[in-house]
């Protein structure tokens, strides 16, 4: 961009360096509003528009002509709000600076964002996928159902270079993982994916802890309704990515209509400017959370990614459906990355769609509980927790009924 400063050069520690010339920190602000000062404006503006005036249908004729070409950006004003969108490429400028790639393309959920993917390599005649579990569930069921024409082969990261086939168009890994928490070798798993493109599902992590195109990922997808807004108030998803995919991506969007509102956009740009501050903060409560789950007898076991975060997920001795029942604090609901912590039981929602074999043969154990951490003060939250988790003597006998029912 416009900095003066030298490029930083690269650096293994993802937590302080953006690739570029500015730092994570300064891009999460910056990023995406470069021309706002020349506008003589310091919010970004909010454009609704649907459609634009043209008096010049010979020079849209040749844009809508290099868009059906290449899926590039339209030069010049928009035409139409399913093409693209002055607002949202705001927050899709920003957050391709984040990721460390050349585009980024959104779209109105995360479910939407991995359907285009699975479309774009689906025209190309690539149907089959490979996959790791655990995924979110629902992408899980995506894949699973076939609802899109795909054929999924489920393997773990060993397993990846062998479970590859000619007709294959994607490799698929979340890491850390919905809701176990599991990490999985960036590096290596590209390097198996070979020309195969790798999509890392990249919501827990966020590009504040880990930047999966640095470790040859080629898509990098976000459930943006997640950290990237941060507040619970925006469904949208987004996929980080070299140009040529993005204009892939774009045809698809345009064509099969899952766009992103603009307003949503503006709230995702928003969000993003307080990106980095919110999963540090978030992240030094919920370590502090693991130290004093992993030292409680009432809880069996606490999963915690080494790269960090805000995410916490932990088996109870006793029953997990006491303990959602109990909070009054944390909020007992799906979803996550908010500033405010949210508590839910994976085998009874977010992963209830997955078939229970499948389910816990991915490690998603039926006494799992999945904390989003949030920014409340650490004391207030483990004093919750603490009367959420109950008397220890209370939950022996709903151990013996659980592992009664496997
Ligand atoms: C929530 C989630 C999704 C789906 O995103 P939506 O915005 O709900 O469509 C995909 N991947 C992960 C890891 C998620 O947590």
């Amino acid at each position: 961009m416009d900095s003066a400063r030298t490029p930083t050069p690269p650096s293994d520690d993802v937590r302080t360096a953006a690739p570029g010339s500015r730092a994570l920190a300064t891009e999460a602000v910056h990023a995406g509003r470069d021309d706002l000062a020349r506008q003589g404006l310091h919010a970004p503006p909010i454009d609704l528009s649907t459609t634009y005036p043209s008096y010049d249908s010979r020079g849209e004729a040749a844009r809508i002509d290099a868009f059906a070409a290449t899926g590039a950006d339209p030069d010049g004003p928009p035409v139409y709000g399913r093409l693209g969108n002055p607002t949202v490429a705001r927050f899709e400028t920003a957050l391709a600076r984040l990721e460390g790639t050349e585009a980024a393309v959104a779209f109105a959920s995360g479910m939407a964002a991995l359907s285009a993917v699975l479309l774009v390599r689906a025209s190309a005649g690539l149907r089959h996928v490979v996959a790791v579990r655990p995924l979110y569930g629902c992408s899980d069921h995506l894949l699973t159902a076939g609802l899109l024409g795909s054929e999924v082969t489920w393997t773990d990261p060993a397993g990846i270079a062998d479970a590859l086939r000619p007709d294959t168009g994607l490799v698929i890994v979340e890491s850390p993982a919905n809701p176990t928490l599991a990490e999985v070798d960036l590096r290596a798993v590209a390097h198996a994916c070979g020309s195969v493109p790798l999509l890392v599902d990249n919501t827990f992590a966020t590009p504040v802890l880990q930047r999966p195109a640095e470790h040859g990922a080629r898509l990098v997808l976000h459930s943006a309704t997640k950290y990237l807004g941060g507040h619970g108030d925006v469904l949208a998803g987004v996929v980080a990515c070299d140009e040529e995919f993005a204009g892939r991506l774009r045809q698809v969007r345009f064509a099969t209509g899952g766009v992103l509102h603009p307003l949503a956009g503006y709230l995702l740009l928003r969000g993003l400017s307080t990106l980095p501050v919110r999963v540090r903060a978030a992240s030094a409560n919920a370590a502090e959370l693991v130290a004093r789950l992993a030292a409680d007898p009432r809880v069996a076991r606490v999963h915690y990614p080494r790269i960090g975060g805000a995410m916490v997920s932990f088996e109870v001795h006793g029953d997990p459906h006491d303990v959602i029942s109990r909070v009054r604090l944390v909020t007992p609901a799906v979803s996550l990355g908010s500033v405010d912590t949210l508590i839910q039981h994976p085998a009874s929602i977010s992963h209830r769609i997955v078939d229970a074999d499948d389910r816990r043969g991915a490690g998603v154990s039926d006494r799992l509980l999945r904390l989003s951490v949030g920014l409340e003060d650490v004391e207030d939250l483990w004093a919750d927790l603490d009367a959420a988790l109950g008397e220890w003597t209370e939950t022996v006998p709903a151990r013996q009924v659980l592992s009664g029912t496997g």
